[in-house]
């Protein structure tokens, strides 16, 4: 497929277009030369797109601690460098956790044939015994479910079904993955299953991180595809089943790995920095093009196009990609407590890790008057219908550590309506971006990021979160979920 796009004459004017009659407070307004060479160049030269291609075709899958994970670390610092944007590399000790061999069946009895279970260890899971685990199912629809069924879960293997239909209910079913076999275990039951939270399936099963907790038992934990938990469902019904696992799972000691940093100094105030986030590692499976290959390469696309403004925008834009999101946030944290002494001049941060689909628009986490210091300066993204301020909060997994230090949030928001289709799936793979919509998405990254750091005001900083709150994601979920409507 051509990466490189055709950009309407039309477009083109609508982007450059200068207001009539400027405002006055709009004197010093984004200039329409930069509006078209940032925007113009997102959307026609197709260069996010063939990042993403040498980092899911060419390096594959990255979990922390894999071999992948190191390939992408050089990659990108070397693609940082061919760009001539200054980098370098922050350590952050990463757990390293791997699959091994996996499988499940639903053993054969006269009332129903063998069934082969399409099946994924949860990150962080332990192993089963060599020879497998095999037990009785009992179903339950929620946490609270386990505790009120008593005895009964008892030497069970506890079946999460839920009915995550559409992406808005990731958060709420989310806790099912992460939680669900503490709670079993402490219930006493052996192994664990969830329903995988997907919003279409083709029996393809989607891992993600689980926890344990401190002080509990623990038990074996994986993900079914939606095919196989209505499978079991329908079997239920008719009296007991039971079903056989085996999981290679295994933690072995941390390893070594690096957040990688990246710059463009501000022309006139360098001390303040606008920092552009998206994550490096992905899944142990598919090639984390969504998540968050794309974030990656839209982030990078910014930094290069910025890059090679002269003058160079008022701030320091820094980019980073962070390690280890999806089973750890040891990078997020990393970055939060290295850089603790410069984040009150953090003026903004923005993340991407919700896929590489259309932009929506653009979301704050600001105080009081944010809005109306950005709003006017987002007209050049009209004519990619992304040019308003959203509803809703903003934010991301990787600098939730930033929230105590009230740095202000935004979001460019997508339409991740099918990004739970392949989310942490074999699924999720380069075929699956479209190279137009990653441009779009591209663009409106940059135009945001130079807005942020040419404004001549900063926005003002959100409340302090009450101090339970903090290490959350905006959405309340987890670590190595995604944004909430992004979910
Ligand atoms: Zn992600």
């Amino acid at each position: 497929m051509s990466s490189v796009l055709p950009l309407s004459a039309a477009l083109l004017s609508l982007l450059t277009a200068a207001p009539k009659t400027p405002a006055p407070a709009l004197a010093a307004g984004p200039s329409p030369q930069v509006a078209e060479r940032l925007i113009g160049a997102a959307l026609t030269e197709g260069h996010a797109y063939a990042r993403l291609a040498e980092l899911t075709d060419g390096i594959g899958p990255r979990l922390s601690g894999s071999e992948g994970e190191k390939a992408a670390v050089a990659w990108a610092k070397r693609s940082f460098e061919a760009d001539g944007v200054k980098v370098w590399l922050e350590p952050v000790k990463v757990p390293r956790w791997v699959r091994g061999t996996e499988s499940g069946r639903v053993p054969g009895t006269e009332r129903y044939r063998e069934h082969r279970l399409a099946l994924m260890a949860l990150g962080g899971s332990v192993g089963t015994p060599a020879e497998g685990l095999t037990a009785e199912v009992i179903e339950v629809r929620s946490l609270e479910e386990v505790a009120a069924l008593g005895e009964k879960v008892k030497g069970k293997v506890v079946l999460f079904n839920h009915s995550m239909t559409v992406a808005a209910d990731y958060g709420k079913a989310a806790a099912l993955r992460t939680r669900g076999a503490s709670v079993a275990a402490k219930a006493g039951a052996v192994g664990m299953l969830v329903r995988s939270l997907a919003t279409a399936s083709l029996r393809s099963p989607h891992t993600g991180a689980m926890r344990y907790d401190e002080d509990g038992p623990r038990i074996p934990a994986a993900a079914v595809s939606v095919e196989d938990a209505e499978l079991l469902h329908r079997l239920l019904a008719g009296g007991p089943v039971k079903v056989e696992l085996k999981l290679g799972c295994q933690t072995l000691p941390d390893a070594d790995s690096f957040n990688v940093v990246a710059e463009v100094p501000g022309r006139e105030k360098p001390r303040e920095v606008v920092l552009l986030g998206a994550h490096l590692d992905s899944w142990d499976v598919g090639t984390g093009a969504h998540d968050d290959g794309a974030g990656v390469v839209m982030v990078m696309e910014a930094a290069r196009l910025l890059g090679k403004l002269k003058p160079a925008p008022r701030r320091t834009v820094r980019v980073v990609l962070f390690a280890n999101e999806e089973n750890g946030l040891k990078g997020g944290r990393a970055y939060a407590e290295a850089h603790a002494g410069e984040l009150a001049n953090h003026v903004a941060a923005l993340e991407m890790d919700a896929g590489g689909f259309k932009p929506l628009g653009v979301a704050l986490r600001a105080g009081p008057g944010g809005a109306e210091l950005v709003a006017p300066w987002l007209k050049p993204l009209e004519a990619l219908g992304a040019g308003s301020i959203l509803q809703g909060d903003a934010g991301g997994a990787d600098i939730s550590p930033l929230i105590p230090a009230r740095v202000p949030f935004v979001g460019v928001r997508v339409d991740s309506s099918r990004y739970f289709d392949v989310h942490h799936s074999e699924a999720d793979t380069l075929d699956k971006v479209d190279a137009k919509e990653l441009a779009q998405a591209t663009a409106a990254v940059a135009w945001v990021s130079y807005v942020l750091a040419e404004v001549p005001g900063v926005l003002p900083r959100p409340e302090a979160p009450p101090p339970a709150e903090a290490p959350k994601t905006p959405s309340g979920a987890p670590v190595g979920a995604p944004k909430p409507s992004a979910p």
